[in-house]
């Protein structure tokens, strides 16, 4: 059997075969495991799993070895090259959920008491904000939201207020793609021995990995970019201290029962194998559509990490390899002639959600915030003619013509 515990030099390596155990009858990709529970030989062995003394797996909501290596792919990948203060490599412990906002859940759950508050910015996933602005208020939990691109200000924030246990980041992040400073954050927030957690979803591993700056928490909605095709929703919450992960983290995990299937880890490992190849084509497709955007006369502008316009370009230098795949664009004509290009696209697909092999667009004005009232929509950025556009991996020629016969002006 090959051993998989080589110290490989390349982020594809780790992604095609960090987590895999050689399966007993030889089959060469981990099985669906399609089982809800596990046999024990004798009462004595299952006396001996429950106490944790033999290490096997007991009932599906607790774990399933197609779970088992999808969670160790994307621990190995977040912890590539990383290592700790002390110069070790880090070790992760990774969770594996039914979604993106499952994996929030269990970390907001497991770590955040009645009085606690966490400090996050604007500009947040919107499932993400309602479930701290709607659920978990009444369990006594609140949020003090600020723009945290303004370090001091952040500063000022954790000083008055010593009830802040949490500072939560999600970076890049819609619609503006907004980035917040992963570094100097993680500094501040250490300094009062805040716990940090990172939504890491736009980016993946391969383009940030924010365990770089000691952050205590990751997540993801896996659904994106890391399942890479859309064909399951899931999330994974990570995190580097082992015995509260183990512990409190992985009992809540449990317990609220948000957990995966074997059927989406299995498409979800698929998925992972090729992350670095296609983020490398996502990235180059958006650098050209970002530019055929900009030059075009009916956009006024272009939200893209790439471009120097960019308010966020040097954050995005700084923390991540490559400014990624989502971008944004508002059309000059505003609300019509937004809903009338995203009509006419022929090949770009017209849907919410990120990351899959094809190119995404979606006018928020008329679809995620239609019953969001016109202020408050621009107060986050929502313009009338605002697009969101997640760029694909076909052939970049072919995603500039079908914009490019989108928005030509053929009413005359
Ligand atoms: C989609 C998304 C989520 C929620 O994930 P689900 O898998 O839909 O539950 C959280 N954060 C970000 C940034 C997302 O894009």
């Amino acid at each position: 059997m090959p051993d998989k515990k080589l110290n490989f030099s390349g982020f594809s390596s780790v992604a095609i075969h960090a987590g895999h155990e050689p399966d007993p009858n030889y089959a060469h990709l981990t099985p669906i495991y399609a089982s809800s529970t596990y046999v024990f030989d004798e009462a004595e062995q299952g006396m001996r799993r429950f106490s944790g003394e033999e290490k096997g797996y007991i009932y599906g909501r607790w774990g399933n070895p197609t779970i088992t290596e999808a969670e160790e792919k994307i621990a190995a990948l977040e912890s590539f090259g990383v290592t700790a203060e002390d110069g070790n490599p880090i070790e992760l412990k990774a969770i594996l959920h039914a979604s993106g906002m499952a994996a929030i859940s269990t970390l907001m759950i497991s770590n955040l008491q009645s009085g606690d508050k966490v400090l996050t910015h604007y500009s947040l996933y919107g499932g993400t904000q309602e479930l701290l602005e709607k659920v978990l208020p009444p369990l006594g939990i609140n949020m003090i939201v600020a723009d945290l691109r303004d370090v001091d200000q952040a500063a000022e924030l954790i000083n008055a207020h010593p009830d802040i246990k949490m500072l939560y980041l999600e970076t890049p992040a819609n619609p503006t793609i907004q980035c917040v400073d992963l570094d100097e954050l993680t500094r501040l927030a250490k300094t009062k021995k805040l716990l940090v957690a990172v939504d890491n979803t736009f980016a993946t591993p391969y383009l940030q990995q924010p365990f770089k700056y000691g952050v205590d928490f990751v997540v993801h909605s896996t659904t994106k970019f890391l399942n890479g095709h859309g064909t399951a929703i899931g999330g994974v919450l990570l995190g580097t201290d082992l015995e509260k992960m183990n512990g409190r983290v992985t009992k809540v995990h449990r317990l609220l029962g948000g957990n995966s299937n074997a059927f989406d880890a299995f498409l979800l490992i698929q998925g992972m194998k090729t992350l670095e190849i296609r983020m490398e084509r996502h990235g180059h497709n958006a650098v050209e559509v970002a530019a055929f955007l900009e030059a075009h006369p009916a956009i006024s502008k272009v939200n893209y990490l790439g471009l120097a316009s960019h308010p966020d370009f040097y954050t995005a230098a700084k923390q991540m390899r490559h400014p990624g795949a989502m971008l944004s664009f508002e059309l000059r004509d505003g609300f019509e002639a937004s809903k009338q290009f995203i009509d006419k696209l022929q090949m770009c697909v017209r849907a919410v959600s990120l990351g899959t092999c094809d190119t995404l667009l979606c006018h928020p004005a008329s679809m995620t915030h239609h019953g969001v009232p016109k202020e408050k929509r621009e107060q986050y950025g929502i313009t009338d003619g605002l697009i969101r556009m997640s760029v694909g991996i076909e052939n970049v020629q072919d995603i500039i013509m079908d914009l490019e016969q989108a928005l030509a002006n053929d009413n005359g």
